[in-house]
């Protein structure tokens, strides 16, 4: 396999990002399950996460588990993403728990957790208004009286998701309403939970200002981590990397050209119009990267060698168009441009078979 393009992974910046979250997360009492579904649950990343603090490790789909524990990691991991009916042996086998809110899942789980003489953990999910995975506050009765006889599992926590679908924040008071859910919870079960899990990495500003209520002790944390970031805003995370990931593509194409389209111009195979900016003579490079890789407006170059400035124009399948302005000695056909990555852009290169992963151990 060719070299470009690549994702530089530097795994001592995962260690110190998850520190610094990590830290800030205990200072309010709350513990961190690292999400590694953007790595596609490569153990490497988790590894580096686990040692930075990371309590567990959490992801979405039970093939990146069983990576995980197949690269010999015994910590837990939990499923985040409720478990399809076609799964349940491999979820029992591999996770330690898992995120639920269907009662025929459950009475799955809980039979073949049985069959393996052993005991499922399960997080319930309450949805309290993204409506996406979980159950409505007001269905909880309902929901654990169907689940209170299973044997094979053991429900430890509830939980909820936010600001992932619908963009609904974290609040005082959705907070408080997972509270109050999981208190009738365990009212019906007669047990007593021992997580509260408050939501993804769009808790952390509602950490920072102190506000999550007493009670809430775990959130499940990806994207802040691995990109060092806010995801309401951006805004990077006081003693954070952002460049724990890099981009490299390399030029295969450096001319001086009009940014004026010529002939009879139509929709592109994408079903978009060009650029139709004014006409401008400047150095394009093409770099041998594309849609398959990454979307073109997930990628922000680094090329600010020699106070060169580039911009990503566009991309088609296998050619993503820079422009690089009106003079350029420093880059040419073969010169390696580094970008940096948005949450999706991480997502499409991991993914990505062409994209060659790097450590930087
Ligand atoms: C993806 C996901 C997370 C982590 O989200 P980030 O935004 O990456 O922190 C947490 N919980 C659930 C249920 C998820 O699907």
């Amino acid at each position: 396999m060719t070299a470009n393009p690549g994702l530089l992974i530097d795994l001592q910046k995962i260690t110190a990002n998850t520190r610094v979250i990590v830290q800030k997360c205990a200072s309010h009492g709350i513990n961190v399950a690292a999400v590694t579904k953007a790595v596609c649950g490569d153990p490497k990343v988790g590894r580096a996460m686990l040692e930075g603090g990371a309590a567990a490790l959490a992801d979405a789909r039970i093939q990146n588990i069983k990576r995980l524990r197949q690269a010999g990691v015994t910590e837990p991991v939990m499923l985040l993403r409720s478990p399809m009916l076609s799964e349940i042996e491999d979820v029992v086998k591999y996770s330690s728990l898992s995120l639920n809110s269907e009662p025929e899942v459950m009475d799955r789980l809980s039979e073949c957790a049985l069959d393996y003489a052993t005991r499922h953990e399960v997080i319930i999910m309450i949805d309290v208004g993204e409506i996406r995975e979980g159950i409505l506050p007001a269905d909880i009765f309902k929901t654990a009286e169907q689940i209170k006889a299973l044997k094979g599992i053991r429900v430890i926590g509830a939980g909820t998701n936010l600001a992932c679908y619908s963009g609904v924040r974290p609040t005082p008071k959705n907070m408080n309403l997972l509270l109050e859910t999981a208190r009738e919870l365990e009212g019906i079960l007669g047990c007593n939970l021992r997580i509260i899990s408050g939501g993804n990495s769009s808790g952390l500003e509602m950490i920072n200002k102190g506000s999550v209520p007493q009670g809430i002790n775990q959130f499940r944390i990806g994207e802040s981590i691995l990109l060092g970031r806010y995801i309401s805003n951006g805004e990077p995370i006081g003693g954070t990397n952002q460049d724990a990931f890099i981009l490299t593509a390399e030029l295969i194409e450096m001319k001086e050209k009009p940014s004026l389209p010529m002939g009879e111009v139509g929709k592109n195979v994408f079903g978009e119009y060009a650029e139709n900016n004014e006409l401008q003579l400047h150095y394009r490079g093409i770099a041998a990267l594309g849609r398959q890789d990454v979307p073109p407006d997930s990628i922000l170059p680094l090329g600010l060698r020699n106070n060169i400035h580039i911009d990503v124009i566009g991309a088609t399948s296998d050619h993503t168009v820079l422009d690089f302005g009106e003079e350029t000695r420093t880059f040419g056909v073969g010169s390696e441009i580094r970008f940096n990555l948005d949450y999706p852009g991480l997502l499409a290169a991991m993914t990505s078979p062409y994209v060659k992963k790097k450590y930087l151990e």
